[in-house]
């Protein structure tokens, strides 16, 4: 027997929602979906009025799906925000080319403007050189750190007051477990922040997200429902095992307890540092001029590693090298041979 949906009883439930376990038909859903966006954004006074907000446009469904939710309220709301995508090519054939593709069809269906800065024209480097380079075992820890400098570089360029990325709360709560996995408390403390000020160790412009509490199910189910058009293929190089494995063990124990996603962004939310945890001081780059807790940014090592041929310079702690670098004296032998392999 079909199903009423349990919001206006006077249509038909074409899904349960798996945040509530109710039943709705789709105008119920994207009224939910949208409201729940926008306390998100109210409650946490994400943005102010007038000012230019450049969405991080991957091409990918979190992204397409904040893109669209951000031009509806925007109009419903009259938030007063300039809305324009900011998409990173990594230059990963077969990946970002396409997937680029769908950010210019959303650009003309959003009628947004476009921004895509790359790895390229920013480093002198593609992802497909860097791998040439490395391989496909750190490739990752090169990317995240480069595609969070470029989306800062691009706001830069285009003058915006905020960026605001498509992390959802399977992202969010990933990455708590990650962090404490990887006992790293500096950034177990400011991960489940909804916003984060500029100049601190996220990026020199304030960043948010609104889609912080949306469950990853239902922004496939939003975007399958609106017919919103992303591109869903995974990266060609994507080995990043460890949120593999949080991910997993995530969705495992979202299977037995499915209130586990918002669970465990509760119990990072509320965790306090004790006192006197050292946390690391914010400089800047004496390279680059960017936001860095060491001498150079992480960025600028791992370029010079891969300039120089010795990849395994910025992955891991080789902290006491910087100084060297900077006077671009050579390194010894000895080091030099450590450096080079990404084998480890
Ligand atoms: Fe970059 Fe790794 Fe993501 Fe691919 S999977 S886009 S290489 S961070
Ligand atoms: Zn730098």
């Amino acid at each position: 027997m079909p199903v009423q949906c349990s919001s206006c009883a006077c249509s038909r439930a074409v899904l349960k929602r798996p945040k509530t376990g109710h039943s709705l038909c789709k105008g119920c859903f994207f009224w939910a979906f949208e409201e729940e966006t926008h306390r998100t954004i109210t409650s946490a006074r994400l943005f102010d009025r007038g000012e230019t907000v450049a969405i991080g446009a991957s091409g990918g469904k979190d992204s397409t799906v904040l893109a669209y939710v951000l031009k509806v309220l925007n109009e419903r709301y009259d938030y007063g925000l300039n809305l324009l995508l900011l998409s990173v090519d990594e230059g990963i054939t077969g990946y970002r080319d396409h997937s680029l593709e769908a950010v210019k069809t959303n650009q003309q269906q959003y009628d947004l403007p476009l921004k895509i800065v790359s790895y390229e024209e920013l480093y002198g480097w593609t992802m497909d050189a860097i791998v040439k380079q490395v391989g496909v075992k750190n490739n990752c820890t090169f990317c995240g750190v480069f595609r969070r400098q470029a989306l800062d570089r691009g706001a830069v360029m285009l003058n915006v007051d905020k960026i605001c990325t498509g992390h959802n709360a399977d992202d969010v709560a990933e990455t708590v477990l990650m962090n404490v996995l990887r006992g790293d408390v500096a950034r177990l403390n400011r991960c489940t922040a909804v916003s984060t000020a500029g100049g601190g160790s996220d990026g020199v412009v304030p960043r948010c997200k609104p889609l912080k509490y949306a469950y990853e199910k239902e922004i496939v189910l939003y975007a399958y429902f609106k017919k919103l058009h992303y591109f869903s293929t995974e990266c060609v190089y994507s080995p990043n095992a460890y949120r593999g494995h949080a991910r997993t063990f995530l969705k495992d124990l979202e299977a037995v307890r499915p209130s586990a996603i918002a669970d465990v962004i509760h119990s990072g939310e509320n965790l306090s540092l004790k006192e006197g945890v050292k946390m690391p001081v914010q400089g800047t780059c004496s390279r680059c001029g960017y936001i860095s807790s060491q001498a150079l940014c992480k960025s600028c090592v791992l370029l010079e590693g891969l300039n120089r041929g010795l990849p395994k310079l910025g992955i891991g702690k080789h902290h006491r090298l910087h100084g060297r670098i900077l006077a671009r004296q050579p390194l010894t032998p000895v080091e030099e041979e450590k450096m080079k392999t990404l084998e480890f």
